[in-house]
């Protein structure tokens, strides 16, 4: 196998949905809704596949058309700017392959990624595979209160540091960044010609008050920021594998060569209806009708109830600000974990496993969500979603 490979071959999602699915339990862990998209999202499906025999065919390899237009407009008035659609975008399968992409298309070998802890786990990886050093000195584990100190920040560069990767609203813990804090990361990325790669997939899941700020938006950063989105968490589609890169035409352009050389083109029917999707929602946009905030409406009820749920057996959670994940501390938990096949893993491994195969629950540990030298100091979380019916059937 190729040297690239080495050290990027476990993953927790192949891990965890393998043994969810091996033990029937309920997965509470894996960030998927288990309700059905809006009607007129299936309704845009319908009408897209329906459409005609183009809808069948290839189409634009950087985008489709109409997405592209939709999301320009769309981004547009949220960013402030002209978004040229043809030059900004590059549609992906999905937010994964648009950070894939953004990875292969900028960092070099030796080059350096800061990435901020705790961080949705294929990061490490990517950052690797395209022959990087992912530097996150930067761990912790508190909550909506964490704040990222410029000090911090800062012993992070060297010569070598090229981007830095954030995630607002973050996955798994829930912390929505302030303007303060992101005009702090755009201070620095500014100062230090360092590339922003912002991770939105969870952009309009915000709760009491809290608001989601696109660092693109701050003065001088659309130029240098590559924000990633997802149709499939913006539609609760997730199975769809629609999602975007946007950004400046000059850094677009190298993720469009390596889309162009790799995966060349999304699927049509999809990439239309999304576009339909994205159309409702321009003309809804802050109203009752939008999506965009019923489906943070309904999510903040889930998480009060997950809270209360956890609460009552004794777990306390770290209340999010935004996004559809939950963690808990599990120190508390008196269980006799005598399973030897997980001897040598990390206690939340142990104890998420044990929920698996004894309790039928499925949920994460949040360790996964650390690079490996930290891990040992973060054993005692694991992560719950809560966009999920099951909530309000369980209590
Ligand atoms: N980024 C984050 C923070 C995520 O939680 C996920 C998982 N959905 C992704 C990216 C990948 O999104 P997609 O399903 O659109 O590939
Ligand atoms: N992003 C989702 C999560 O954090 C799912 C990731 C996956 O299934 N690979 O749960």
């Amino acid at each position: 196998h190729a040297r690239r490979l080495e050290g990027v071959d476990k993953n927790i999602w192949v891990e965890f949905t393998q043994l969810t699915a091996d033990y029937k339990a309920v997965n509470v862990g894996q960030g998927f809704p288990d309700f059905s998209p809006p009607s007129f999202i299936q309704e845009a499906f319908c009408s897209a596949i329906t459409g005609g025999a183009s809808m069948h065919q290839y189409t634009r390899g950087f985008g489709h058309p109409a997405l592209v237009k939709i999301l320009a407009k769309f981004f547009g008035r949220i960013v402030g700017r002209d978004i040229d659609p043809m030059e900004d975008f590059q549609i992906t399968v999905g937010a994964y392959q648009a950070l894939f992409c953004t990875f292969q298309a900028l960092i070099d070998e030796g080059d350096e990624v800061i990435i901020v802890e705790p961080f949705f786990d294929c990061y490490q990886p990517m950052v690797k595979m395209a022959g990087g050093t992912p530097s996150s000195n930067l761990y912790t584990l508190s909550s909506a209160d964490w704040v990222l100190s410029p000090e911090e920040l800062a012993s992070n560069l060297n010569p070598r540091t090229k981007a830095i990767v954030i995630n607002t609203p973050n996955n798994p813990l829930g912390k929505v960044y302030q303007r303060d804090e992101l005009q702090m990361i755009a201070d620095f990325c500014i100062k230090h010609d360092i590339i922003c790669i912002s991770d939105e997939v969870y952009e309009w899941l915000t709760y009491d008050g809290a608001q989601h700020i696109k660092i693109a938006s701050l003065p001088g950063m659309w130029e240098r920021t590559v924000t990633i989105g997802s149709a499939g968490k913006s539609f609760s589609a997730t199975g769809w594998k629609v999602g975007w890169a946007m950004g400046p035409g000059n850094i677009i352009k190298h993720l469009k060569t390596i889309h162009q050389n790799s995966v060349y083109h999304c699927a049509t029917a999809a990439q239309e209806a999304v576009a339909m999707g994205f159309q409702r929602e321009y003309d809804t946009f802050g109203t009752e009708d939008s999506y965009f905030k019923q489906l943070p409406a309904q999510l903040h009820k889930k998480r009060l109830r997950l809270a209360e749920c956890l609460r009552s057996v004794g777990l306390e959670p770290v209340m999010p600000q935004g996004g559809y994940f939950m963690i808990t501390d599990i120190s508390s938990l008196q269980v006799d974990l005598n399973d030897p096949s997980t001897k040598d893993e990390p206690y939340d491994f142990r104890i998420v496993k044990w929920l698996i195969k004894e309790k039928g629950l499925a949920t994460i540990p949040v360790s996964g969500f650390y690079s490996p030298e930290h891990r040992g100091n973060v054993q005692n979380y694991i992560r719950f979603c809560f966009v999920k019916v099951i909530w309000f059937v369980c209590i």
